[in-house]
């Protein structure tokens, strides 16, 4: 089945290092912008004063065949909010993706992984992606594997593009830096996962153009995730 691959928190590095080498490769990808941050640099550690991108590079990779979509507009964790501000965070990243790319989001990744307000994402959205084991369709049973990619666990890269032979698995990562941390990547690294992705001639989709994700649920349950998702952790 498809994979996606997609960029966490709108770092401009997503547009100076990966997108060139999605290119490269014809691969599409899937931005999750921080509609606050745009044009700005991210305020806290772990990536303290790294530079955001801006609409107009969100624009080029929209034209390119990108996706942009959401990561809420101030990027909180959404079990430390209330109601109100949920919806905020939603609806206004949605309005601002919608007025400045032209086009409305229609997935949403939860910042920081916790998972809350499900009803009010699936009223918002059609996909609702979390950080570690899921990604849901409108359907929050509904499941597949959403991977991170970093320094830790890059050459897990053939486990997962073998998993999706049973389910669509959406990677996602972050920055792509030389001196990469937990939950970064080097160009390396970034390399290695594009050419093992080539490889294995798996075909790389994108939300909207995978509108409807056909799940083989008798298959999968959040347990499964879990466990293939501890498994990279600790290197099998
Ligand atoms: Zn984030």
């Amino acid at each position: 089945m498809p994979i996606i691959i997609t960029f966490d928190d709108s770092l401009k590095n997503t547009f100076d290092v990966a997108y060139p080498k999605m290119k490269e490769y014809g691969y599409k990808g899937v931005v999750f912008a921080i509609t606050s941050m745009l044009g700005g640099v991210w305020p806290d550690p772990p990536y303290k004063d790294k530079p955001q991108m801006t609409w107009d590079e969100l624009r080029i990779l929209h034209k390119d065949g990108w996706e942009i979509q959401s990561h809420s507009h101030t990027h909180p964790y959404f079990t430390q909010i209330d109601r109100d501000t949920a919806i905020y965070e939603l609806t206004v990243s949605k309005r601002l993706i919608a007025d400045n790319i032209g086009k409305a989001p229609t997935a949403f990744a939860y910042p920081f992984c916790p998972v809350a307000y499900e009803d009010l994402v699936a009223q918002y959205y059609r996909t609702g992606r979390t950080c570690y084991e899921a990604l849901w369709d409108g359907r929050p049973s509904a499941f597949v594997p959403a991977v991170v990619v970093d320094t830790e666990t890059y050459q897990n890269t053939d486990f997962w593009l073998r998993f999706a032979k049973y389910s669509y698995v959406v990677f996602y990562m972050h920055t792509i830096t030389d001196n990469p941390d937990f939950f970064e990547l080097s160009p390396d690294q970034f390399d290695y996962f594009l050419s093992r992705v080539y490889q294995s001639r798996v075909k790389v989709t994108t939300f909207d153009q995978k509108r409807s994700l056909a799940l083989p649920l008798s298959l999968l349950g959040a347990g499964t995730a879990s466990i293939a998702y501890a498994i990279i952790r600790s290197g099998f």
